[in-house]
């Protein structure tokens, strides 16, 4: 009944209801224990989008959005009986709005394609993940992601002007000034209560975003990268805090966090004069710490023009089991120090840890890794990321990806609280019937 009823809807080539096809989309890029959906539809514009989700909610059959499948928390897996809804085939950008400064695009562009294009013109996006190449702009601004850029720009969420959403009913929402018939997508915070944010940070389980508009920005007339080796990891700490505070660079990139001798990069965008101002301050915050030096441009600047071909390359040791989530600056320490004790604890074999600083705090990211046949390390992973991700929480950590991952942890650390209350109201309204990405975020 479900294949013919999609069939109908996209035609029989847009409905993968074979096996072994489904059996591609049991996960995503993490180690959440694979879900086979009843079929993926892969519809190609939003008027599809809002008849599948009719007949979806008709029938009661749950729908897990999925853009490439490149998150770690499982989000976009199916739960029993539903079915995965890939949005790859919107992917038409559909306005370069040089004028006005930003650009309107279908969810399911890359970030890949999203910003070859606008350098084509002498643009650039704030935010992309270094997972680009497979990353879409609907599934980054519902996480939301973070990316290289997040000093200076934040998150994805803090890009976004405006999204196009479909309910669970199949209502087509506009949000910011679009949501004037016929306006423009000029202003989010317009007309009402910001109700592009009920999307940001969602992960589909209000409804799927089929478009957004992001800000643009003029590509940069000057790039200049200095990679610092730290001999301790306090020292980094206060280096990455007054270099963010003062809000001097575009990004800083710690991939390989240690307690002695760790390295990272500082990235300045911008004007020629701008870039060579900061870089001169940034360098006078730095040599006012012991034990720090610098090991020049050479290595970085040569990665840079690569960049989204060679990211990942810390997952050629295998597929990692991820916890991520973002501790305010002062807390960067404990915070730290507290998972690593968790990751020994557990004698994980093989770990990194990393840290993406933004302007009021840092993203911490603890990478375990595995192989897929290590069914033994597989279990100590799960057991690890079991104590992590509550302890996470309770250190006021704040994950931006929750998935299905994440959601038992929340659910027992906020459910007494007005906002879990408020977010599950929400739900009940918007999705009665709870089809929607169930199991996400908990609500
Ligand atoms: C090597 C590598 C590097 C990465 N680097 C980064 C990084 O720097 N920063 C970062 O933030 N992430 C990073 N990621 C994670 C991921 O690639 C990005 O967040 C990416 O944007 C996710 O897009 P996706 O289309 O693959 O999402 P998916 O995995 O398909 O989906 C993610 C979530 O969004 C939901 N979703 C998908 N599409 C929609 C939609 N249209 N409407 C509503 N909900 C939707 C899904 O249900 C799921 O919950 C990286 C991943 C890899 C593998």
């Amino acid at each position: 009944m479900i294949i013919k009823g999609l069939t109908e809807i996209v035609g029989e080539k847009y409905v993968a209801a074979q096996e072994f096809v489904r059996l591609t989309y049991t996960n995503d890029f993490s180690v959440s224990p694979p879900k086979v959906p009843v079929a993926v539809v892969k519809p190609g514009s939003t008027e599809e989008i809002i008849k599948i989700m009719q007949f979806a909610n008709e029938h009661k059959i749950p729908v897990s959005p999925r853009g490439g499948g490149s998150a770690q928390e499982g989000g976009c897996l199916a739960v029993d009986g539903g079915i995965v809804l890939e949005t790859l085939r919107l992917n038409k950008i559909l306005k370069i709005d040089e004028e006005n400064g930003y650009v309107t695009v279908e969810a399911g562009v890359t970030f890949g394609r999203l910003m070859a294009e606008l350098e084509k013109r002498g643009w650039k996006i704030g935010i992309a993940p270094s997972g680009a190449l497979a990353g879409t702009v609907g599934a980054h601004l519902s996480r939301p992601g973070v990316g290289w850029g997040n000093i200076r720009y934040v998150t994805q969420g803090d890009q976004v002007l405006s999204v196009r959403a479909v309910l669970p009913d199949g209502t087509i929402v506009d949000t910011g000034t679009r949501s004037n018939p016929g306006a423009e997508p000029f202003f989010r915070y317009a007309l009402g209560p910001d109700l592009t944010g009920l999307f940001i940070g969602a992960e589909g389980i209000y409804g799927i975003v089929t478009e957004a508009t992001l800000r643009i920005y003029p590509n940069p007339e000057k790039v200049y990268i200095e990679r610092f080796k730290v001999a301790e990891l306090d020292t980094a700490l206060k280096i990455f805090r007054d270099i963010a505070v003062q809000d001097l660079v575009t990004f800083i990139s710690a991939p390989l966090i240690k307690e002695k001798d760790l390295f990272f990069d500082v990235n300045i965008q911008g004007f020629s004069g701008e870039v060579d101002g900061r870089a001169e301050k940034v360098r006078s915050i730095i040599n006012s710490y012991p034990g720090v030096e610098s090991l020049g441009s050479e290595a970085p600047q040569s990665f840079w023009p690569n960049r989204w071909y060679h990211t990942g390359e810390e997952f050629l040791e295998g597929i990692a089991g991820v916890v991520n989530f973002f501790l305010p600056h002062s807390e960067l320490g404990a915070g730290l120090r507290t998972m690593r004790q968790l990751i020994e604890k557990h004698g994980i074999k093989n770990y990194v840890q990393q840290l993406f600083p933004g302007p009021t705090g840092a993203e911490v990211v603890a990478l375990l890794f595995h192989y897929p046949k290590d069914q033994e390390e597989y279990q100590k992973i799960h057991r690890a990321i079991e104590e992590m991700m509550p302890k996470a929480l309770q250190l006021g950590g704040a994950p931006y990806s929750k998935g299905r991952q994440w959601a038992p942890y929340l659910e027992e650390q906020m459910r007494e609280t007005g906002y879990w209350s408020l977010g599950k109201a929400i739900k009940k309204l918007v999705d009665p019937n709870n089809i929607m990405n169930p199991g996400v975020i908990g609500f």
